[in-house]
């Protein structure tokens, strides 16, 4: 059973945040993977233009300090987006990262965007999966001496939650990887709860929405989705604000699930005893940062989770969020707040557990943990 160590996010003058954080890596140990002179990829997402809960670049910081003070040479690493947006090109991503406050003189390590100009870079590694027998792996993950996935946990409109198994699945999935395993998805459009108000039209970064006539004599136009078009980014599914968009049933979101995690398992294939990850279980919005915008936590702040073990942090961290009480306020009804399946009370039919067995079941990790909180050592907090 692998070790997921736990420090809650509350603080104050006995202790401040990131020097909780610093307590954190010193338990988990980080000299058993970084060594003296290694190129450490610290693989983490640098928000999208317009989000405004991604991972706050002092918390990566934290890691970076650690990282030097063992010799590593740390370098700050995501690959770019399927999608069109500001982070679909390395020029547009690096400029994202710098806008939302990921700069050396914030973060401490350089920023080496993965998987080349326009994310066409990558090397086949061998996996053993379900799926795939082998997929296309951004090359700094390759190439990198060890990985540090820290991730932001939060939830996802087609994975249910995005934590270190997505960090890295997707993450690190170069352009063709990332079309492979979103393959699967394919959103539509229920034409009576359409509004007509376009917004998924707008949004679309394919272009693969049209506003058509209605069939059914509505006055309004309604949207409908060109398969051929769609790469199934799920980001209609977010945007639409009466519910007509969803994940049709020539879908299973447990596949693209499965998916991500054997490619995981790739990005890992030569380093799973030189690799940790930290969640930060901290503004824990419905959706993934990859929007523009950023809605309410649908729980408090949790804290920070760390092993090295990708499934079994994303299995403590997913049980962390359905511990406790859910947030007014928040995407959540009030069945959903006291609900022990948060994500899945946002995100209808989406079962999130399907990457952790997944990850069990391809041994990348254990789905079974042994939670240490090192809140323990203070009595108030425990
Ligand atoms: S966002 Fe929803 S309601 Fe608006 S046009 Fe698209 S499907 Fe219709
Ligand atoms: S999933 Fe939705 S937003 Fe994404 S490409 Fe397809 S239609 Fe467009």
């Amino acid at each position: 059973m692998s070790k997921v160590y736990f420090i809650s996010s509350r603080a104050d003058s006995r202790e401040r945040n990131l020097t909780k954080y610093h307590r954190l890596l010193k338990n988990l140990d980080l000299g058993r993977i970084v060594s003296e002179g290694d190129l450490v990829a610290i693989k983490t997402s640098f928000g999208e233009q317009g989000n405004v809960t991604y991972l706050r670049p002092q918390y990566v910081r934290v890691v970076v300090e650690e990282v030097k003070r063992l010799g590593g040479r740390p370098f700050l690493t995501d690959a770019n987006t399927l999608y069109a947006g500001g982070r679909q090109n390395s020029r547009d991503h690096m400029i994202t990262a710098l806008e939302n406050g990921f700069g050396y003189e914030v973060t401490g390590a350089p920023i080496v965007i993965a998987g080349g100009l326009l994310g066409f870079d990558y090397r086949t590694v061998p996996v053993n999966g379900d799926h795939f027998s082998e997929a296309k792996i951004a090359p700094a993950a390759l190439d990198a001496d060890a990985i540090i996935s820290v991730a932001h946990f939060k939830g996802h409109m087609i994975c249910g939650f995005g934590g270190a198994l997505k960090n890295l699945g997707m993450g690190f999935g170069a352009r063709a990887g990332k079309q492979m395993m979103h393959s699967d998805v394919h959103p539509e459009v229920a034409a009576d709860r359409c509004d007509g108000c376009a917004r998924c039209y707008k949004w679309c970064p394919e272009k693969a929405i049209v506003m058509t006539p209605s069939a059914e004599g509505q006055a309004h136009k309604v949207a409908q989705i060109d398969d051929e078009a769609c790469i199934g980014c799920g980001e209609c599914v977010a945007t639409c604000f009466t519910g007509a968009i969803s994940i049709s049933w020539k879908s299973d979101p447990a596949i693209v699930q499965q998916k991500m995690v054997e490619y995981a398992a790739a990005a890992l294939h030569d380093k799973q005893s030189k690799f940790a990850a930290l969640n930060f279980i901290i503004d824990v919005t419905p959706d993934c940062d990859c929007l523009g915008w950023s809605d309410n936590a649908i729980v408090p702040n949790i804290g920070v989770a760390a092993s090295l073990d990708p499934v079994s942090i994303d299995a403590a961290s997913l049980d962390l969020v359905n511990q406790v009480h859910g947030s007014a306020m928040s995407a959540l009804d009030e069945a959903g707040m006291a609900s022990p399946d948060k994500f899945g009370s946002v995100h209808k039919g989406i079962d999130a557990t399907a990457q952790i067995r997944h990850g069990a079941k391809i041994g990348l990790g254990e789905s079974h943990y042994d939670l240490v909180s090192l809140d323990k050592d203070d009595p108030e907090r425990a």
